[in-house]
């Protein structure tokens, strides 16, 4: 037994991420469908895995600049400006990180003093409230309400500001409830979130994935450029997982704030991967729409489904992920999941390990083969008989 003391009381006071658990039991268990992982089920296309060949057989295996190769970010600036409508200096104002994973931790910790209030926008991605505490800040859990389809409303920001409020960390499309946030919405946010002086960290990660509506970044409503670090990446969109690369645009102080951190921790993203995601986003598009057109249909079929078998679920605009209540099993998301793996031997994830207002629904990944997912919704159906 080694001294407790060693590791920090910081860490060691965190949850540990409540999705890993029921992994580590449908990982011992045979004939297990998955509705669990969040990622695609597509393989990166095979030009940019060949891209990330082609540059190792060139040999190129040194470092890139730090904020990643030069070309990389003009191309990433050339997409910004074409899809969202937003004006990204690439010298000064993208930054290319291991994942978007990294560009949320850069962020936060570039930005808060020890003490200051970061609103987590919730239900949400398990990781931005651990990390809002390891950068010094506090989060502050707004829950959204599933009567409004997750949406972030003006009251309940409003409610939520205090004076030691910096900044508000937020997702759309959404994971885990897919919910999407239109431009009407995005206004009238930003409008307290300006009024209020405060920065917003925008999760645009699934941007790529709306089905229904287009996509508004924060960052192109009114002059919120000024205001918003955006987080993107390429694991989502292009399938891109394991290579481990996202990227950041942001005010150039903030971006040279968060370039400092990553040189003293990265030096860089992987080079390998940086020269894949140059040709993903120079070529990669037909794959995009042929993924995007995917899950729409699979979307469509697990929301329909679902909505006929008694789970009540709100037809998510984007990502890949259904987000229904269970209420009418009366079990709590816990021992639904639990119950729905032994019994049926369908992993899902429950909703409360992303927030107490997720308490009461599970998330379902939809990012799975047709027949996977027909096969989940007839266990489920079996499983709902048995329950209401
Ligand atoms: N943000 C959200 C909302 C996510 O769902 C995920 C991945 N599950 C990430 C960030 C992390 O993405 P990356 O693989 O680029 O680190």
């Amino acid at each position: 037994m080694i001294n407790e003391n060693y590791v920090s009381k910081t860490v060691a006071s965190l949850p540990p991420s409540g999705i890993r658990k029921f992994f580590d039991l449908a990982a011992n268990m045979e004939g297990v469908v998955s509705l669990g992982v969040g990622e695609p089920d597509f393989v990166t296309s095979w030009s940019v895995r060949e891209a990330a060949i082609h540059s190792l057989e060139e040999g190129r295996t040194s470092y890139t600049a730090n904020a990643g190769l030069l070309e990389l970010r003009k191309e990433i600036a050339g997409y910004m400006e074409q899809a969202f409508n937003v004006s990204y200096q690439p010298e000064h104002q993208i930054l290319v990180t291991v994942g978007a994973s990294e560009g949320i931790d850069l962020a936060l910790r570039s930005i808060i003093n020890p003490g200051e209030e970061v609103l987590v926008v919730s239900p949400c991605f398990v990781s931005y409230a651990p990390l809002v505490t390891m950068a010094g800040g506090v989060p502050k859990i707004i829950h959204t309400t599933g009567e409004n389809q997750f949406k972030l409303t003006p009251a309940e920001l409003e409610d939520a500001i205090t004076p030691n409020t910096k900044a508000m960390i937020i997702c759309s499309p959404n994971n885990p409830t897919g919910t999407q946030l239109n431009k009407e919405e995005l206004i009238k946010i930003t409008e307290i979130i300006k009024k209020n002086d405060l920065l917003v960290i925008a999760d645009e990660i699934y941007a790529e994935l709306a089905y229904d509506e287009s996509f508004t970044s924060f960052a192109s409503v009114g002059d919120m450029i000024n205001r918003t670090i955006l987080i993107n990446g390429f694991s989502k969109s292009f399938a891109m997982t394991g290579w481990r690369l996202g990227f950041v645009c942001a005010p150039r102080e903030i971006l040279e704030a968060m370039l400092k951190l990553h040189q003293y921790t990265m030096m860089c993203a992987p080079t390998m991967a940086q020269y894949g995601a140059l040709e993903a986003l120079k070529h990669g598009w037909d794959d995009v729409e042929d993924m995007r057109s995917s899950y729409r249909q699979r979307r469509n079929y697990i929301v329909k489904s679902f909505n006929e078998i008694g789970l009540a679920c709100h037809n998510p605009g984007g990502a890949f992920y259904a987000f229904p209540s269970i209420a009418k099993t009366g079990l709590s998301s816990q021992s639904f999941a639990e119950k729905l793996l032994l019994e049926e031997r369908v992993a899902v994830v429950p909703g409360d390990v992303f927030g107490e207002s997720g308490e009461g629904y599970i998330r379902c990944s939809y990012a799975s083969s047709m027949a996977q997912l027909q096969e989940a919704v007839k266990r489920i159906a079996r499983f709902m008989k048995n329950y209401q």
